[in-house]
């Protein structure tokens, strides 16, 4: 690495106007054969769909060189396109058998000054940056393949990732791509100081707050995360290290490809590097690179808004983990329970001979079952197909609260209905008091509805407490008040 004294003559370094900067990721035609290699044709879809929803991969293979930056030596990294549902994966050319190394969150080996992945005794180093390249421009599926154990560091940003993304073409595939939604808050805190919170968003967003020693180059940025703006706002932005930092790891020579040409240095108040900042902010914009391509290695596009306090890799590497972990509890408990059926419950055509509801506003499925008197528990699954859901919200169907109200009101009817023992009279649906939406309904989530009889004057007025439950986690709650009259 060049020494700092050498470079101190060039700062500070003033902030040039970015070029401009033009968003235009070749979107390959499927049909065109000039454009599409062979091997990617054939994943491709046959006609033309709403991108953002499904999955991308690259047009064809483009390759660029470049030097490590541990060990210095030269390497070529190939991008090529991959199949649906394959994600990322590394291919180390280099060593026997060209062994690949899935980039998930299992895989982390270390976060210290870089993220490195690895299988069995297999490493590739510095994987964040070509990472936040490859989610932020929407590609979801391809095979990195490099020569050496990490990517070229090029200029220390995630520009040439960049311009080696747009060289090789984005092209939708037939398959959607899988979101990770943030149903509740969810953080994660590191003794470094570094605090992570992920709270719901339909987009995903990104709120950096960067700090150095001593609260210098205190930089803030919140942005929306999308190809455009990832491009022009925040690939660019440089790697940064402090001198205090790098010192010893040059005098153990850990960092051979390291120069002023690949970090910006930062002395004391002093910032070193070849070319002028290319942002006032340009460190909390890498800070936003970093927590990108380590949030990739979830495997799962997040909706969901992070507001990161002085984030470093070990924090961000946290977070992943974390949601890797939600991902999993979730699909755990997404497999259907066993719903009895038979004297206990009523099916759905019993429910309907009581309840006068019906398409698209019975919201009951099936009664499982009645605890004595006062208590029944019944069942409503939530599907994509719900009406509600076309306008509620397009793209981000969530179900609408006064809907579980409904759901609860039904259910409380149907315990009424046995208690009274006749059909001849009808509740009416009174007030609703104490009603609270903890949490948001998802298409695929299924809804169990508890009712509870809390007060009854004769046959004339009944009072209930209702719960929707999923997941194990109460979603809504309300009490509910009905008054009987004869139909
Ligand atoms: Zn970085």
């Amino acid at each position: 690495m060049e020494t700092a004294q050498a470079v101190e003559s060039l700062m500070p370094a003033p902030t040039t106007p970015l070029k401009q900067c033009v968003n235009e990721i070749p979107l390959i035609d499927p049909h065109s054969s000039t454009t599409a290699g062979h091997e990617a044709k054939s994943l491709l879809v046959k006609t033309p769909m709403p991108a953002p929803e499904f999955q991308h991969t690259v047009g064809k293979t483009a390759s660029f060189s470049g030097t490590a930056l541990h060990t210095g030596d030269k390497v070529t990294l190939k991008l090529h396109p991959a199949p649906v549902d394959h994600g990322i994966k590394f291919k180390r050319k280099d060593l026997q058998d060209e062994p690949t190394i899935d980039a998930k969150i299992e895989n982390l080996k270390t976060v210290e000054r870089a993220t490195t992945i690895g299988e069995g005794p297999v490493r590739v180093h510095t994987v964040e940056h070509i990472l936040a390249a490859l989610s932020a421009m929407g590609v979801d599926n391809a095979i990195v393949e490099m020569d050496a154990n990490e990517p070229p560091i090029g200029d220390g940003s995630a520009q040439p990732y960049v311009d080696l993304i747009k060289k090789a073409g984005v092209m939708a595939q037939e398959q959607r791509r899988k979101f990770f939604d943030v149903r509740e808050p969810m953080h994660v805190e590191a003794k470094t100081g570094a605090l992570l919170v992920l709270l719901p968003d339909d987009k995903f967003r990104i709120s950096c707050t960067q700090a150095g020693p001593n609260n210098r180059f205190a930089q803030f940025l919140s942005m929306e995360i999308t190809p455009t703006g990832f491009e022009c706002e925040i690939a660019p932005a440089r790697t940064f290290v402090y001198y205090e930092d790098v010192e010893p790891l040059m005098e153990k020579n850990l960092i051979k490809g390291g120069s002023l040409e690949n970090a910006i240095v930062v002395r004391g108040e002093a910032v070193l590097s070849k070319e002028p900042l290319r942002f006032p902010d340009e460190f909390v914009r890498h800070k936003i690179i970093d927590i990108i391509g380590d949030l990739a290695l979830v495997g799962r596009r997040i909706r969901g808004h992070v507001v990161a306090v002085k984030p470093g890799h070990a924090a961000n590497a946290e977070l992943a983990r974390a949601l890797a972990r939600e991902q999993t509890r979730r699909s755990a408990m997404s497999t259907p329970r066993a719903i009895p059926i038979g004297d206990s419950g009523l099916d759905t055509g019993e429910v309907m001979n009581i309840l006068p509801h019906r398409y698209p506003f019975l919201m009951v499925d099936r009664v499982i079952g009645f605890e004595g008197e006062n208590k029944i528990t019944a069942i409503k699954s939530i599907t994509i197909n719900e009406p509600f859901f076309q306008g509620h919200f397009p793209g981000h169907p969530v179900m609408p609260g006064v809907m579980q109200v409904e759901a609860m009101a039904q259910v409380a009817s149907i315990l009424l209905f046995k208690l009274t023992k006749t059909s001849s009279r009808v509740g009416y649906f009174m007030s609703a008091d104490q009603v609270k939406f903890r949490k948001p309904v998802f298409p695929g989530d299924t809804i169990f509805i508890h009712a509870e009889l809390t007060r009854a004057r004769g046959n004339r007025m009944a009072k209930t407490k209702c719960y929707c439950v999923v997941n194990d986690a109460i979603v809504s709650e309300a009490e509910l008040m009905f008054t009987f009259l004869d139909k």
